[in-house]
């Protein structure tokens, strides 16, 4: 027993203080087996306390799988070398050995089915137990009395009931020393477990005294019942042996209930042992069902404790506010729900409550909500202000009435939303500062714009009067060198004053740039320009050719001023970018709103990316800058906005290869105003 009680704990042992507790035990199993022989032995019958079958039945169900037929075999030898050591017959030793293995089989694949290792801690498994017990013990009582039967030997009746009752009880009380283990160790201080092993001891000692009756064997039960629901696992089990041990030797002597009542010792000990099966069943059933009790309570405390901890560490405030009478009072707070309430969660008095009971100020800015939802509303949200969080806080809040009986109760969550907040003002301070930034570059653009007006019309007036004299020069008498150098003035003056125009233009903004639109021919505007660029264009012998479709247009809507420089823009750049002895194509199309010049050339064409920037103020390709093709990149946002000025627009398709052809669309001038 002693060496079941350590194999009981080897499971956290070392490999070699295992293998030291199986040996013991295989050693208590032999000598308990030959002591219960010897001591009990009556001629013709089996012995009537067979504590070994419970040290092997231990074995056996410590482990599992393939290792437990091992242990099973081991046990049952054990037992026969017990037996062949007191000289009991061979056949006999044999043959019950076999049955010890077949009983030992059948307890293993009751209690413990399949290769788990047993456990006794749940109700239903320590059933599952006792039922395997009575069961394995009848087949080994069956199988005994039947081979007894078999060789002629007499009372097999006696023989069943005497080995069955032995191996039950021995079962019971030893076996489960297996399980005693200490993690269930019961909720008794040692005082509480000394009382009751005096108690016991006592309650045994009467009981059990000489020439004591039966109404009293009953006495020590409760005592049981008080180890099963509050004592260690191992001290009940300790209990179970030492009783058992103590009533077996001293019954054998006649005394108590059992020996007192009935002639043979061997009918006592039968009796005992069903008194003592009783006991130890349902002691194990008891505590089986308090340590399943008890897990399933550390469980809920476990979770209890792990929400708990959840909802303390929550970034979010939460409380529980119940209403009574005309105030609300705060049951319970996290740390945040403290904090919100502007009080220090580290203080000590919060540590100790778990209801903390303070009643809010009428005038808290949670009032108003709790008012409407204990008045009936399901639920508030909204965001306050509240002197939380240590300092002045935004707080989003949300409140929930409790359902059913808990309907006084309302559930309040806080979120701190302060620092939400100042990132939105933060954001906010920057995009006006965005905006106000924008707002001064407008302010420097137009400034910029002004200036170049200014500056551009500053220099007018001195080179009309330079291009002016140059020509009344021209037109005196002059020598070659003169008339050169005539030329030369009066060309570069020229030129002056071109580039002089487009920054003027191009300061202007589009609105006032044109004057009052009204409905014109634009065909013979197409021809005169025509002829203005066609010694340009002669030059480098392009040709110009007017279409078919574009000679006879019908009216449009603009000013001659603007259709003149949009056409001289457009056709002029034609010229420009075309090669030497290329062509310069213009064509038309009118439907009922508009009519669509075509300006088509055969030049480098323009990518598809510089598309829209062509028409951006100072932007040139770079084809344009690397071929140094002469230009201010001002000529086409010119054009923009003159057209935008009398209602037309203008694009450029082209595939970036083979020339490009500018669209210049222009309102039909029945549509604004019809014709008169
Ligand atoms: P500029 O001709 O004075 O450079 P524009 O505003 O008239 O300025 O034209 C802007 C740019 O558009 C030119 O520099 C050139 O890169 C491109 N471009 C305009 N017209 C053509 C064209 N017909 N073929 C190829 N590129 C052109």
């Amino acid at each position: 027993m002693v060496g079941a009680s350590l194999a009981a704990r080897s499971r956290r042992w070392s490999g070699r203080a295992r293998a030291l507790a199986l040996v013991l035990a295989i050693v208590a199993t032999t000598a308990s087996s030959a002591a219960s022989a010897v001591l009990l032995d009556e001629p013709g019958r089996t012995a009537p306390w067979a504590p070994a079958v419970g040290i092997a039945g231990a074995l056996a169900l410590m482990t599992s799988g393939r290792w437990r037929w091992g242990f099973i075999v081991l046990g049952s030898l054990a037992i026969m070398t017990g037996n062949l050591l007191v000289g009991r017959p061979f056949d006999f030793a044999l043959v019950t050995a076999a049955l010890r293995i077949v009983e030992l089989g059948v307890l293993c694949a009751v209690a413990s089915p399949g290769r788990a290792l047993m456990r006794l801690d749940t109700l239903k498994r320590s059933l599952r137990f006792v039922a395997a017990v009575f069961l394995s013990a009848l087949v080994f009582s069956a199988g005994v009395s039947a081979y007894r039967a078999a060789i002629g030997m007499n009372g097999p009746d006696a023989v069943a009931i005497d080995s069955f009752a032995a191996h039950a009880v021995a079962l019971l009380v030893v076996t489960p020393l297996a399980f005693a283990q200490s993690d269930h160790g019961g909720r008794a201080r040692s005082l509480e477990t000394a009382v009751q092993w005096a108690l016991l001891a006592l309650a045994i000692g009467v009981v059990f005294s000489p020439g004591n009756s039966l109404p009293l064997a009953f006495l020590p039960l409760p005592l049981f019942a008080w180890a099963a629901l509050r004592l260690s696992a191992l001290t009940i089990v300790s209990q179970l042996v030492v009783v058992s041990i103590y009533t077996a030797v001293v019954t054998a002597f006649g005394w108590g209930p059992f020996g007192a009542t009935l002639g043979s010792p061997r009918g006592s000990i039968v009796l005992l042992s069903a008194y003592l099966a009783v006991f130890a069943g349902s002691t194990i059933v008891l505590w089986s069902k308090r340590v399943e009790s008890e897990m399933v309570a550390d469980r809920a405390v476990a979770q209890d404790r792990i929400l708990r901890r959840a909802v303390e560490q929550a970034q979010t405030a939460f409380l529980l506010v119940e209403r009574l009478g005309d105030s609300f009072v705060v049951l319970q707070a996290n740390d945040h729900g403290l904090r919100a309430l502007g009080m220090d969660p580290s203080n000590p008095f919060f540590a100790g409550s778990s209801d903390i009971n303070i009643a809010l100020p009428a005038d808290h800015p949670l009032v108003p909500g709790l008012l409407a939802v204990s008045q009936g509303a399901s639920g508030w949200r909204g965001e306050l202000v509240l002197d939380a969080f240590n300092g002045r806080a935004d707080a989003d809040v949300s409140m929930e009435r409790g359902a059913g009986e808990a309907g006084d109760i309302i559930s309040v969550e806080l979120t701190d939303i302060t620092e939400r907040r100042r990132e939105d003002r933060r954001l906010r301070a920057l995009v006006e500062r965005e905006r106000a930034l924008a707002t001064q570059y407008q302010e420097l653009s137009r400034q910029k714009d002004d200036f170049v007006a200014s500056i551009s019309h500053e220099l007018r007036t001195p080179l009309a009067s330079i291009v002016g004299y140059a020509e009344t020069l021209e037109e005196t008498e002059l020598d070659p060198m003169q008339r050169r150098f005539v030329d030369t003035i009066t060309r570069n003056a020229g030129r002056l004053q071109e580039r002089v125009e487009e920054l003027l233009s191009a300061a202007k903004r589009a609105a006032d740039s044109v004057d009052d639109p009204h409905p014109l021919a634009v065909s013979p505007i197409l021809d005169d320009v025509a002829d203005d660029l066609r010694p340009v264009a002669a030059a480098r012998r392009v040709q110009i050719v007017i279409e078919e479709s574009a000679a006879a247009l019908p009216e449009v809507i603009g000013t001659e001023d603007a259709v003149t420089r949009v056409l001289t823009n457009i056709v002029g750049n034609a010229v420009k970018f075309s090669p030497d002895g290329g062509t310069v194509a213009v064509s038309a199309l009118a439907d009922d709103v508009a009519v669509e010049l075509f300006v088509r050339d055969q030049g480098p064409g323009i990518l598809p990316a510089d598309q829209e920037r062509v028409f951006d103020r100072f932007y040139r390709t770079e084809d344009a800058t690397a071929n140094a093709t002469p230009g201010t990149g001002l000529g086409l946002s010119i054009v923009r906005t003159l057209l935008e000025g009398i209602g037309g627009s203008v694009l450029v398709e082209s595939d970036g290869v083979s020339g490009s052809t500018f669209v210049i669309r222009l309102a039909r001038a029945r549509d604004l105003e019809p014709h008169a």
